[in-house]
């Protein structure tokens, strides 16, 4: 007899069943939700309201009747242990409640005005006390900042090109979206609607590869650097020891600028990677939860990098930069932002987010050792995951290689069935200050029991 197909090291044929089990049994039990999704989801293209709300591995998403804490409440009335956390964007908690005394107060000032209010210079304050000495802007998404981040670095440097990691994520930034293929930079398959060679905009190598970045940064074309301190769109690498340091002299002797995105790594700690681990970017970006869930992202730049701007800016033409957008720095993100900076993302909350998240990690490979599964646990600070694949992974082929979509599924619906949701598009629990012990503690239960029934 020939030994059962493996996938990650669970036998397809039970994988199969198993997946077939869970699907019935999420559908099962919520009528309410699939009542509410065939009345109300048509006028949606693809029935949701952001595509990407398909990419759950359900075979429906949930609706959300409310949240707090690190709790949802759905349609149906389960209430689910949030380990997703808006992917992030919720990752101090749902609605903390100094944010949302801070959106209540402002709600009665107005909303928009494109111009500031004191709470954005006491935003300013706090942005630098926390992050560093750069100087801010404030915009909407983490998506937007890289874009305008990336125009000052070509402006400033008279170069075309940014530099990315393999598998790297900086939002829908198209000049980002390109991967390696047999060592070429093309762009990403499933990309839609460009139909330019983003090659001539962007030059892809892979993470903790200082040769090919020395190769690349060679060329003399490179405007900036742009990475996450550690990668956490793919299944998650760690920099090797020294590659930031490598990373960082390298970008100076080219005359290339570096910049950090640390929208997923402030898990780290306070300050983010940048702060925890002293980078020295030129550039730094972050957004989704830097407002407490708030819509809002920040990027600055370095005295040194505003003063280039400066000369850069009396060159230009008038008329559109592009940087910018309406709705940015608008009033309540400043309250939101100062309520979170000050009385939210503070040391007391970092603790406690280490500290779960430490219990967490320690607890999920606990039970990969106890069933003999060929996975591993990658923690950081806040940011837990499981890669159902053995680790450490170096870079992003190795990443998407270590991939399992068709278990990943599985596992996702497996622990939401037992109450418990974590991310959709990586195996990502993240610990917010409001996460309880005993809410880790029955992830850790339910991780358990998901193994048991796959490994036998
Ligand atoms: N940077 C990083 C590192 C991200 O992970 C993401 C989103 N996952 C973004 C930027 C973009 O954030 P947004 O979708 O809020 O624009």
């Amino acid at each position: 007899m020939s030994a059962p197909e493996l996938v990650a090291g669970v036998p397809s044929a039970r994988l199969a069943l198993i997946a077939e089990r869970e699907a019935r049994r999420f559908a099962a039990s919520r009528p309410r939700t699939r009542a509410a999704l065939e009345a109300g989801a048509a006028p949606f293209l693809d029935r949701v309201p952001m595509h990407w709300m398909k990419d759950w591995p359900m075979p429906f998403p949930l609706v959300v009747a409310k949240a707090e804490g690190a709790r949802l409440e759905d349609l149906d009335g389960f209430g689910i242990d949030d380990f997703c956390l808006g992917d992030t964007g919720s990752m101090f908690g749902h609605s903390p409640a100094p944010v949302a005394r801070a959106i209540r107060r402002q709600a009665r000032r107005g909303l928009t005005y494109m111009l500031p209010t004191e709470a954005a210079f006491q935003a300013g304050q706090l942005l630098t006390e926390r992050f560093g000495d750069f100087r801010w802007q404030i915009a909407t998404t983490a998506t937007d900042a890289n874009r305008f981040a990336l125009r000052v670095a070509r402006a400033v440097t008279g170069r075309p090109k940014v530099l990315v990691f393999n598998g790297c994520y900086h939002g829908t930034v198209d000049d980002c979206m390109v991967t390696l293929d047999q060592g070429r930079t093309v762009n990403r398959p499933g990309l839609v609607g460009q139909v330019a060679d983003l090659s001539a905009l962007a030059v892809c190598v892979e993470f903790n590869d200082m040769a090919a970045v020395e190769a690349a940064l060679a060329a003399g074309d490179v405007a900036a650097v742009l990475t996450e301190p550690v990668m956490t769109n793919s299944c998650m690498v760690l920099p090797e020891p020294g590659f930031h340091a490598a990373l960082r002299a390298a970008t100076r002797r080219h005359g290339a600028l570096l910049i950090i995105d640390e929208t997923h790594t402030l898990s780290s700690g306070l300050g983010g990677y940048t702060r925890v681990h002293g980078l020295e970017p030129d550039i730094f970006v972050a957004g989704k939860c830097v407002a407490g869930g708030m819509p809002t992202a920040v990027w600055g730049l370095t005295p040194e990098v505003a003063a280039r701007f400066a000369d850069y800016e009396v060159t230009r033409a008038p008329g559109h930069s592009g940087m910018g957008t309406t709705l940015s720095a608008n009033p309540m993100q400043f309250a939101c932002l100062v309520a979170n900076l000050a009385e939210v993302m503070t040391a007391e909350s970092y603790a406690h987010m280490e500290k779960g998240a430490e219990r967490l990690a320690a607890g999920l490979s606990a039970a990969l050792s106890k069933h003999g599964a060929p996975w591993h646990v990658v923690r950081v600070g806040a940011r837990v995951e499981f890669i159902c694949a053995p680790g450490p992974l170096r870079n992003g082929t190795e990443a998407a290689a270590a991939h399992q979509p068709q278990v990943e599924a599985v596992v996702h619906t497996m622990l939401l069935n037992r109450g418990c949701l974590i991310a959709p598009f990586h195996n990502m629990m993240l610990v917010s200050p409001a996460t309880k012990k005993r809410q880790i503690d029955r992830l850790i239960a339910a991780f358990d029991e998901v193994l048991t029934e796959l490994f036998g």
